[in-house]
């Protein structure tokens, strides 16, 4: 099918231009500095990875589920719509709470069979990874994601500034790829586990990010 195509294609793009794509799809993405982008993006990268580094090392050997047990979050499976505009593979609830959409396990066998290259890793292990990055962030347990600002508006000495929730994607994804050892970057993973319920829009919104990613390319 040449919407799974597309789709596959898309997956596969380098991890810095699915990381930049991300970035630009912030609404605040103008208010950055331009040349500041290359660098956040960078710290936002080590922030995930370097959290998911003394994660391993606290709790050698253990699984995503088990590491989510022994910091206290409880992970429950629970029925998501899933809609054009907004597909929502699990979120974090504070305190502890980490939700996975159950029903996309009903596609487990078309992802099987479409995307190999996500065989050896479970996606709702990358769900899990990613919201358990969201509870640190919560914590305030990361560093720079949290402290990021750029400016919006000013008013006399006043400068009111919003940080970059792209950021904290992000940070997530990496924390999620060194955490689960993936050997894919899963920055689209919305993207393509919807693709089979939505093939037409996700082919499109596919090809937008391979087009993007063209432009992008050094
Ligand atoms: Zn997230």
């Amino acid at each position: 099918m040449e919407a799974i195509q597309a789709v596959n294609q898309a997956a596969a793009l380098p991890k810095e231009t699915q990381m930049l794509l991300k970035l630009r799809e912030d609404r605040f993405f103008d208010k950055i500095p331009p040349q500041e982008v290359a660098e956040i993006i960078e710290k936002a990268a080590h922030s995930g990875g370097k959290l998911a580094g003394e994660l391993k090392q606290k709790y050698p050997d253990m699984d995503v589920r088990k590491i989510a047990e022994a910091l206290g979050l409880e992970v429950r499976e629970k029925e998501l719509p899933i809609d054009e505009q907004f597909v929502s593979v699990g979120y974090f609830e504070a305190p502890r709470l980490i939700v996975i959409n159950r029903k996309m396990h009903e596609m487990d066998p078309f992802y099987h069979e479409e995307y190999p290259w996500l065989a050896a890793d479970p996606w709702e292990d990358i769900a899990i990874a990613h919201e358990m990055f969201h509870y640190f962030q919560e914590q305030q347990a990361v560093d720079f994601v949290e402290t990021y600002r750029v400016p919006l508006w000013k008013l006399g000495p006043y400068t009111h500034q919003t940080p970059i929730a792209s950021l904290g994607e992000i940070a997530a994804m990496n924390f999620a790829e060194a955490l689960l050892e993936l050997d894919f970057y899963p920055g689209y993973l919305e993207m393509f586990l919807a693709a089979p319920y939505f093939p037409k829009e996700i082919a499109n919104k596919a090809a937008q990010l391979l087009a993007e990613a063209k432009k992008y390319k050094e």
